[in-house]
């Protein structure tokens, strides 16, 4: 029988990114939806690392099952490397994409400036039953600008220019996935956990 791995986000956005990387390994991945009603996790460390070891821990305890989980955000230079960890919440505990991207121009404006430098970075943890671990890393540098192009991606991608013209939302999930922070991470982490299983 195929080991059960746990792809535990319940961003589903973030879910489809990660699935197609793992397609191909000998391995039965299930997402949290397929076990049921799970509280979410504390995520209350100071790093995208920590967060990512704080969550793979957290849903291996509840599912019982060996867990992969991403941390990831954007980090605005002209915002001292803001919203970064509190990416999901930065305009607050309900917040989604629209108000979050609406608080992102909000403190754009209020730097005084319409551009800024950035970076996504991605944190992978792979937690198993006996407690082995595997963490992997990935950035991706661009700028926020107060224009939104496009409409593929998600979270701040319509605002996170990858060159002088083109977002992340413009980018088709094959382009996204080759640049992205959370591809890079990805292309660690696959061929560690493949030596690990076999
Ligand atoms: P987390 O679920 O606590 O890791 O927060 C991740 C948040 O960072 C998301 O809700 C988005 O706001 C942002 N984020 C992470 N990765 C991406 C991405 O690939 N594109 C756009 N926004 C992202």
């Amino acid at each position: 029988m195929a080991k059960k791995i746990v792809i535990a986000t319940k961003n589903l956005d973030k879910l489809c990114e990660l699935e197609v990387a793992f397609k191909g390994l000998p391995v039965e991945f299930l997402s949290l939806a397929d076990i049921g009603d799970i509280p979410d996790a504390v995520e209350d460390g100071e790093t995208f690392e920590e967060n990512a070891r704080i969550k793979a821990k957290f849903f291996m305890a509840q599912t019982g099952l060996a867990c992969i989980a991403d941390d990831s955000g954007l980090e605005v230079d002209a915002l001292g490397g803001r919203p970064g960890v509190y990416s999901a919440r930065f305009a607050g505990y309900h917040a989604h994409d629209v108000t979050n991207n609406q608080k992102l121009l909000e403190e754009l404006e209020k730097a005084g400036v319409t551009e800024s430098a950035a970076d996504y970075r991605c944190a992978l943890c792979f937690i198993d039953v006996d407690g082995t671990e595997i963490i992997a890393s990935g950035v991706v540098y661009g700028t926020i600008k107060n224009i939104a192009r496009g409409t593929n991606g998600f979270g701040y991608d319509p605002y996170f220019y990858v060159n002088d013209s083109k977002t992340m939302a413009e980018l088709t999930p094959e382009e996204k996935d080759k640049i992205s922070h959370r591809g890079a991470a990805l292309r660690e982490l696959v061929p560690k956990l493949k030596e690990r299983l076999e």
